[in-house]
Formats: structure tokens, sequence, C-alpha cells
């Protein structure tokens, strides 16, 4: 049986990474320390999976849809932003990833990587295609978190007409290098103690071969856990967000803590999940998307929701605010804390800034 260790908030900015920011990360100073702070105790946790729930990776349309890379390995880099040298990959935990898809699936949402879900039939011409992080080359150092510039308005329930600018699919399977994984990772598929009929579908799943590609919410947030010192033998799991509303993406929540309780492949089956978060976009009138006075209201809200541990007011949020807000973390915490339902919470904000008019939180949420 496996558990939860610790959940952690974490920003998403590429300037955040000393490569991309040449210097400019130095103007969100506290963000980037308590970042370490927060990447040394994921370290110290010495986690065997590691969940990053992440808005920018590919995303599926679909009402009750979830994005989760099946692929062997994950692989990703910042070129996009104009740094080369940062290349991170993982091996990629499908004996997870396989229960928490037959988990969704039981409680009526749908998950998996793109060929599952294309091979659902009507999904495949609603998945998105190829994002615009992926097709915009520019080096992203002005600020702004988001490579293509277009605001996030994933404020609603509803996904119908809402443009979803968080990062598209990938080409299926495409094959990139596995070199450079962290030693200690295997890739062994032991057998989930699920219910029979159950255990026989998990049985037959394997991973797609090759890597998935990771988005930037993914390996900004791993490039500071990369390097911070200490054990860094963890598998990852990357999840996708989906406009599905509050409440039902807190359940898709309690399916990561299910598939997390069912989890008896190797190690101690310890867990850390990290919610890839930047919330408003519209702090600022020099921001990426200029001023609008809900943009830190929300982030207020957001905020003290985090601080004060109540998932309840976070949960049921003014759909009008998250709307004007403009921001991309909401659902990937909502998430989060989903998956620590039932578990006694004990939060701590680390840091908040809004230098460059996009709010950048880091917390932690301890498990009481
Ligand atoms: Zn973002």
């Amino acid at each position: 049986m496996g558990r939860i260790l610790a959940s952690f908030i974490m920003p998403h900015p590429p300037l955040a990474v000393p490569e991309v920011g040449r210097g400019q990360e130095a103007r969100i100073s506290e963000t980037i320390s308590m970042m370490k702070r927060a990447a040394g105790e994921i370290r110290g946790l010495k986690p065997d999976t590691v969940i990053v729930i992440s808005p920018h990776a590919p995303m599926c349309r679909e009402k009750d849809c979830v994005h989760i890379y099946e692929h062997e390995t994950l692989r990703g880099n910042l070129s996009n932003f104009g740094a080369w040298g940062i290349d991170i990959g993982y091996v990629n935990d499908y004996e997870f990833v396989a229960s928490l898809i037959l988990e969704a699936e039981s409680a009526g949402f749908r998950a998996g990587g793109t060929k599952r879900l294309r091979g659902r039939g009507r999904v495949a011409g609603e998945l998105q295609k190829s994002g615009r992080l992926q097709e915009s080359g520019a080096p992203q150092t002005s600020g702004g978190p988001h490579a293509d510039g277009a605001p996030q308005t994933n404020g609603g329930p509803q996904a119908d007409g809402i443009p979803q600018t968080n990062g598209g699919l990938q080409a299926d399977g495409a094959s990139q290098t596995n070199g450079g994984l962290h030693a200690g990772c295997s890739t062994q598929y032991a057998s989930a103690t699920l219910a029979s009929d159950t255990a026989d579908r998990h049985a037959v799943m394997v991973p797609e071969k090759g890597s998935g590609k990771l988005d930037h919410g993914t390996i900004v947030p791993l490039y500071y856990v990369d390097n911070a010192p200490g054990n860094a033998d963890f598998k990852l799991v990357v999840v996708s967000i989906a406009f599905m509303g509050s409440k039902r993406i807190y359940e898709f929540g309690k399916c990561i803590k299910r598939a997390v309780q069912g989890y008896s492949a190797g190690g101690a089956g310890g867990f850390v999940v990290i919610a890839s978060c930047d919330l408003s976009h519209k702090l600022k009138a020099d921001g990426p998307y200029g001023f609008d006075p809900e943009g830190p209201r929300f982030d207020k809200y957001f905020i003290e929701c985090i601080k004060t541990g109540d998932v309840d007011r976070l949960v049921n949020i003014d759909e009008d605010l998250l709307e004007a807000a403009a921001q991309c973390g909401y659902y990937g915490t909502v998430m989060m804390l989903g998956a620590m339902d039932g578990l006694g919470l004990a939060p701590e904000v680390y840091s908040y800034e809004g230098t460059f008019g996009v709010g950048y939180p880091v917390a932690k949420i301890a498990v009481d």
C-alpha cells in the first residue's frame, strides 16, 4: 500500500531556470529560494514516485477525460525557451499509471495516453493538436510563463468554446533517446493487488515505447528537484488537468488517492504530488495580459485557502472570479488536494510573488 508523503505547489516560469532567465530570475529571488527549499524537501522525503500535475501537459478536450502519459520514459528540455542545456528524463511509473487509469475508469472518467484515448473512437478528433508551446521557438525572457502569449481562460467547467492554450498533444510515440535517465530507476511492472477482473485488465496493460515529451510546467519544478542535493531515484508520473469543473476534478484527485493506496509495486510506495501552478496572469498593467482587479483578488483568495487548508472554499470558488483571473494552476491544485482527501493537512505557504504580473506560489501541504 502506498501513501502520499507530502504535496507541493510550485510555479513554472521558465525564467526561474537561470539558463533561461539569464539574471532575470533574481527579480523573483524569494520564489527561487523557496523552490529550492521545496525541492530539497522533496528529495529528503525519498519518494519512490513523484506525480506532477501540469496545466501544460497534453490535454483532452473531452469532458471527464484526463491525459496521462503511458510511455516507458518521460523526457523534455527547454530549448523552446533558448536553454539548450536543460534536458531531463525519468522512468515513467507505469505500474501506477495503469492503476490510476483503471481507478479513473471505474469512477466514470476517461484517462490515459493519446493512443488509449484515440482508441476510444470519438475522443480522437477532440484531442488537441500540436500546441503552440512546441511551435513557438521564441525564447521567453520577458516574464510571462506562457510561450504562446495567449491568455488562459480555463475558469469555467465547460470546455466547449474555451480556447485551450495548454500545450498540445505530442506526436504519438515520439521517439527520443532514453539516455541520462536517473540511476536506480527500473522498469519493473509488478502486478497490483486489485480486484480480480481489474487485475486481469491491469495485467495486459503495457507502456508505450519511447518517451512522452515533458512540458515546461513539469520541467521547471523538476529542474529544481534535479538540482537539489540528495536522493533522486524516483519514477515520474505526469497528469494533465482537464476542464470538468472543480468538484469533478477533485473527484479525479480521489482516483489518484485510491491508486496510491492500492499501489504494491516495488519500493515503499512513497508518493509526492506536485501541483505545477501559476496563479493569475493579470496582476500588473505591464504583465503578460494587463491588469484586472480580479487577478490579485483571485490570488489572495487562493493563497488564503491554501494557508488555512480550506479545501471547500477553494473548490467552491466563484466561477466568474476563476474565469477573470486568467490563471493556470487552480485545477491542478484542486486535483492534488483531491489526492489528499481524508488526510489531515498541514499546509504552509512558503512564498508568493507577482513581480512579472503573474502570481507564483510556493507551498507545502504536509500530511498531519
Ligand atoms: Zn502556466
